[in-house]
C-alpha cells in the first residue's frame, strides 16, 4: 500500500511539476455589465441562461460577473438573471450603480454610487467586495485618485482591476449592428475571431507582464462582457484558451496575491499595462489589434464574418 501511494504521489509531483516547466498559466474570465438588456441574437434572459450552459459545458468553473445595478431598475428579469449566475456557483461582485467615468465625477457623487451598487449586491448570494471601475477609470487628477482609492479602502472594496483588456464589446457592437441591418452572418468566422481576440490580447498582456514585472507568476484576469458573443461562443473560447496553455481559474485567486497599485493614472489598459508603464515603458509602444476598433474592423473586412 505505501508503495503504491509513494508511487501516487510521486507521480502527482511529476505532473504538477512539468505544469510549472510547461508554464502553465492561470487566468480567471470576468464579465461586466450584467444584467445587460435583450441583444438582437437573445433576450436577457435567453443570453444568460446561455452563457451559464455553455460555461457549465466548458468545465470553467465559476467566472466573475461584474453588475452594474441599474440594470436591475431596467430589466425585469434582471434579479433573476443575477441569481441564476450565483447558484450556478459564479462570483458575483460590484460594478457600479450607473457606470459613470470617475474622472468625470466628484469623488464623493462616485462613492455614493458605488454605494447604492452594494445596496443592490447585499440582497444576493455569492458576491465579493471587489470593484471595478467602469472604463477602467479610476480618475486622472492625483487628489481624485487617492480619494476614490481611500474610498474603496474605507468600504473594504479591492480594486477589481482587468491584466488583459479586449475590445469585445466593439466586436459586439459591429455583431448587432449586422444583425439589425439583416445582413448575413458566417458564424464559425465570428466564433473564431472572438476566440483568437481574447486568446491573443491575453499573450500579448503576459508578455508585457513578464517585460515589466520579470517571471513573479501573474493570474490574469480577463475582461469581456455579458452579451451574446459571451453568450454563443463562451465554451470556444474556454477552450481556445486551454489549447493556447491557459488554465481557467478561481475568482478568488485573482486578487488573493494582488499586483501592486501603480502610480500612473493612465489604467485603461489594466493594470498590467499600467505598471509597465510605471516601470519605464512608452504607453504608445502597449498596443494590440484586440484594443483597436480600425483594426478589429480590420479582422472583420479579412474574414468575411459578415456578408450582404
Ligand atoms: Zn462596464
Amino acid at each position: 500500500m505505501r508503495i503504491v501511494l509513494t508511487a501516487v504521489i510521486m507521480a502527482l509531483m511529476v505532473s504538477l511539476s512539468l505544469a510549472e516547466a510547461e508554464g502553465q498559466r492561470r487566468i480567471v474570465l470576468s464579465f461586466d455589465d450584467p444584467p445587460r438588456g435583450d441583444g438582437a441574437l437573445y433576450s436577457g434572459q435567453d443570453r444568460t441562461d446561455r452563457l451559464i450552459e455553455a460555461l457549465q459545458a466548458s468545465g470553467s468553473g465559476p467566472v466573475l460577473f461584474f453588475v452594474t445595478t441599474q440594470g436591475l431598475e431596467r430589466h425585469e428579469s434582471g434579479r433573476d438573471r443575477l441569481l441564476a449566475y450565483a447558484e450556478a456557483g459564479h462570483i458575483l461582485a460590484n460594478h457600479s450603480h450607473t457606470h459613470m467615468w470617475a474622472h468625470r465625477t466628484p469623488a464623493q457623487d462616485y462613492l455614493a454610487d458605488i454605494d447604492i451598487a452594494a445596496g443592490y449586491l447585499e440582497t444576493l448570494p455569492n458576491t465579493r467586495p471587489w470593484f471595478r471601475f467602469p472604463f477602467l477609470d479610476e480618475g486622472r487628477r492625483p487628489d481624485q485618485i487617492a480619494a476614490l482609492a481611500e474610498g474603496l479602502d474605507a468600504r473594504g472594496l479591492a480594486n477589481g482591476y482587468v491584466t488583459v483588456d479586449t475590445y469585445d464589446w466593439h466586436l459586439e457592437m459591429r455583431f448587432q449592428q449586422a444583425l439589425s441591418e439583416g445582413c448575413a452572418v458566417n458564424y464559425d468566422a465570428l466564433g473564431a475571431l472572438y476566440v483568437s481576440l481574447s486568446v491573443e490580447a491575453a499573450a500579448y498582456y503576459d508578455a508585457v507582464a513578464s517585460d515589466a514585472l520579470g517571471d513573479a507568476p501573474v493570474v490574469h484576469v480577463l475582461l469581456l462582457h455579458e452579451n451574446d458573443l459571451a453568450a454563443r461562443f463562451a465554451a470556444d473560447l474556454v477552450d481556445g484558451l486551454r489549447n493556447a496553455g491557459w488554465e481557467i481559474v478561481h475568482p478568488d485567486q485573482a486578487y488573493r496575491d494582488p499586483l501592486p497599485t501603480p502610480q500612473t493614472p493612465l489604467t485603461g489598459q489594466g493594470r498590467v499595462a499600467a505598471l509597465a508603464i510605471d516601470a519605464g515603458r512608452d504607453p504608445r509602444t502597449i498596443v494590440h489589434w484586440g484594443i483597436d476598433a480600425a483594426l478589429i474592423d480590420a479582422q472583420i473586412e479579412a474574414s468575411g464574418v459578415f456578408g450582404d
